[in-house]
C-alpha cells in the first residue's frame, strides 16, 4: 500500500508563487469534511492549491492520466502517458 516514490506536487497558484515539491513536503491536514481524506496546502503561500505533476523527471505538467503498468501505477501528463497494461 505505501508509495515509495513521493508524488510530484505543485502549488496551482503558479505564477503567484512557484512552489514546486512533493507529497513529503506539503502540507497536511486532516479534512474535517471527508473522513479518511486530506487537504493539501502549499507550504510557501498556505494556499490549498495543490496539483499532482506528471511523474516523468524534469516534467511538472499537471498529472492527467493514471496508469496502471507493468512497474506499478503511474500518474503522469498526457504526453508522458506510459502504455497501459490492459491496453495490449
Ligand atoms: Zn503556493
Ligand atoms: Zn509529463
Amino acid at each position: 500500500m505505501s508509495d515509495p516514490s513521493p508524488q510530484k506536487l505543485a502549488c496551482d497558484a503558479d505564477f503567484r508563487c512557484g512552489w514546486r515539491g512533493d507529497s513529503v513536503s506539503v502540507l497536511r491536514a486532516a479534512d474535517p469534511f471527508n473522513e479518511g481524506c486530506e487537504l493539501l496546502a502549499c507550504p510557501k503561500c498556505r494556499e490549498q492549491s495543490i496539483r499532482g505533476c506528471c511523474d516523468e523527471p524534469g516534467c511538472w505538467a499537471l498529472d492527467t492520466c493514471g496508469t496502471a503498468t507493468e512497474a506499478g501505477y503511474r500518474r503522469t501528463c498526457h504526453k508522458h502517458q506510459p502504455v497501459s497494461v490492459k491496453a495490449r
